[in-house]
């Protein structure tokens, strides 16, 4: 990747976006656009359709014709997979002019946007075009005379709403599998991160994705989202984002055809420190980046730090110093170590928690300020927070910015009753050099990912989604397909 290469993407102004439904680009019915803003500088980047729920409603209808009648779920396996596995292809070979259109309306550096979207998002959609057709059904062992057949059957329409931290890598999560089972899918991009996702589509479209099988409509979550929501043609609802838009989520569901709706709601995730860590050192710099990298804008991200207290201030001096040294600027800029903050509403609700905590009794160790203003972009300094209680507003409620909250505690016991103590339950990390600390810690951590000894590391095979209010449903992995299908049992009397 070379800055040249990145700078002539840059320079490339974008024509105004439109929905993409049964394989044509069309504007809004009512003609209305909305602006994107790009974070690096606050600049009006360009327009995308600013959808009416007559616009979700068409996608929708697309979408339903394109499973009923077969195109693409009637495909043979091999058909579907061949062209998945091209579309991850150009993918891959688009995967600058992607990464760069997704920085320049969503603000991550790109450094990490580089592999997290593009190069994720192919690698997902590889995965899933290789499983399509290793997944079997049962026969079930009933009696003699009986043949009991037990498939997985596509569940028809599935309504993918997505957020704007990583629009490509978990667009991918949803459409990967969802595509692969044989369904159609309309996705909504968030507001302020539907570039990258458009143009992920389109090539889709060229890789020999059948008109009406993918279908993309921008706008307001409030318009478009809620039109999914209540749709009593979508039949699963799969969704990445916050938690009183879940809650919507399950409520729309409720009031229209009680389609299923899954949830991955982000988290509060403890990382845990203790003294007989082996290297304090690796910690620090890896605890660092687990909370600061894309803005601290990461579901999983390790935003509450858990300290030994005999190793808390020399702990938190290293963290202290690997964050001051971190370079935040422009996410286009190579030399940047971390992008810019997704929006100005992000950046002024980022600010208000670092006041709430001071006001709670929280000490700032660094940052706590905007920087940057003068490029007119949203920039954040790296900021940690000390003397955090447990049940203060920044160890409860997710803040998804660059803010780290850090929390000491004597013993393993108290180290699992604090780590246990929010509403949250996603991602969390233990630190020890104790191989049956760490199996307890496992045991007892509730979270559905935890790591040991590192800090966010995954990849496609093992699954990611959370417990208690992180929501519910597995993204990645083979386990991801059954939210994809329906189980239909089939008994013969022989
Ligand atoms: P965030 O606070 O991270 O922006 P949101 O939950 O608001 O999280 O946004 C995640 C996604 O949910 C976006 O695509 C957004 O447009 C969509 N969304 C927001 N409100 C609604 C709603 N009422 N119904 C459906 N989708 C919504």
């Amino acid at each position: 990747m070379k800055q040249t290469d990145i700078d002539t993407l840059r320079a490339k102004s974008i024509s105004p976006q439109q929905h993409l439904i049964e394989g044509k680009f069309v504007p809004a019915s009512d003609g209305a656009t909305m602006d994107i803003i790009s974070p690096i500088d606050g600049t009006v980047l360009t327009s995308v359709a600013r959808g009416t729920a007559q616009d979700m409603n068409a996608a929708i209808a697309s979408a339903r014709v394109g499973f009923d009648d077969g195109r693409w779920a009637n495909q043979p396996p091999a058909a579907r997979k061949k062209v998945l596995m091209k579309w991850a292809e150009l993918i891959e070979k688009h995967a600058l002019e992607l990464a760069v259109l997704g920085v320049r309306d969503n603000g991550t550096e790109i450094g990490m946007a580089i592999k997290a979207e593009p190069g994720s998002a192919a690698g997902t959609i590889r995965y899933y075009a290789e499983a399509l057709d290793k997944v079997n059904g049962e026969i079930a062992p009933t009696q003699s005379d009986v043949l009991a057949l037990v498939s997985k059957e596509p569940v028809g329409v599935v309504g993918a709403i997505i957020p704007w931290n990583f629009p490509l890598m978990i667009g991918a999560w949803k459409l990967g599998p969802a595509l692969a089972c044989g369904n159609s899918v309309v996705l909504k991009p968030a507001e302020t991160a539907s570039l990258s996702l458009i143009r992920m589509a389109e090539l889709a479209l060229e890789a020999g994705l059948p008109a009406g099988v993918l279908n993309v409509v921008t706008g307001q979550g409030a318009v478009v989202g809620e039109a999914m929501g209540l749709s009593m043609d979508v039949d699963v609802l799969v969704f990445t984002g916050s938690g009183p838009t879940g809650r919507r989520l399950l409520e729309y569901s409720a009031r229209s055809n009680l389609k299923r709706v899954y949830l991955e709601l982000g988290g509060k995730s403890p990382n845990i420190v203790f003294a007989d860590a082996t290297n304090l050192d690796e910690a620090a710099a890896v605890s660092a980046a687990g909370i600061f990298r894309n803005s601290g804008q990461v579901c999983i991200a390790g935003s509450r730090l858990l300290v030994q207290e005999d190793i808390h201030d020399e702990f938190v001096a290293k963290v202290v110093a690997i964050a001051q040294g971190m370079r935040v600027g422009d996410p286009l800029d190579l030399n940047n170590q971390i992008g810019a903050v997704n929006s100005l509403p992000q950046l002024e609700q980022n600010l208000g928690f670092v006041k709430t905590a001071i006001a709670e009794g929280g000490e700032i160790a660094t940052g706590g300020q905007q920087i940057h203003t003068q490029s007119g972009g949203y920039y954040m300094a790296p900021t940690i927070v000390t003397q955090v209680r447990p049940d203060a507003t920044l160890a409860q409620k997710e803040v998804f910015g660059p803010v780290l909250g850090v929390t000491t505690f004597k013993d393993e016991a108290e180290a699992i009753k604090i780590a246990n103590a929010t509403d949250f339950g996603l991602s969390g990390a233990v630190w020890t050099s104790g191989l049956s600390r760490a199996h307890r810690m496992i045991k007892a951590i509730r979270t559905g990912v935890i790591h040991v000894n590192t800090y966010g590391g995954a990849d496609n095979t093992v699954p990611l989604g959370g417990v208690g209010q992180s929501g519910n449903g597995h993204d990645k992995s083979l386990h991801a397909l059954d939210k994809y299908t329906n189980l239909k049992t089939a008994w013969i009397k022989l």
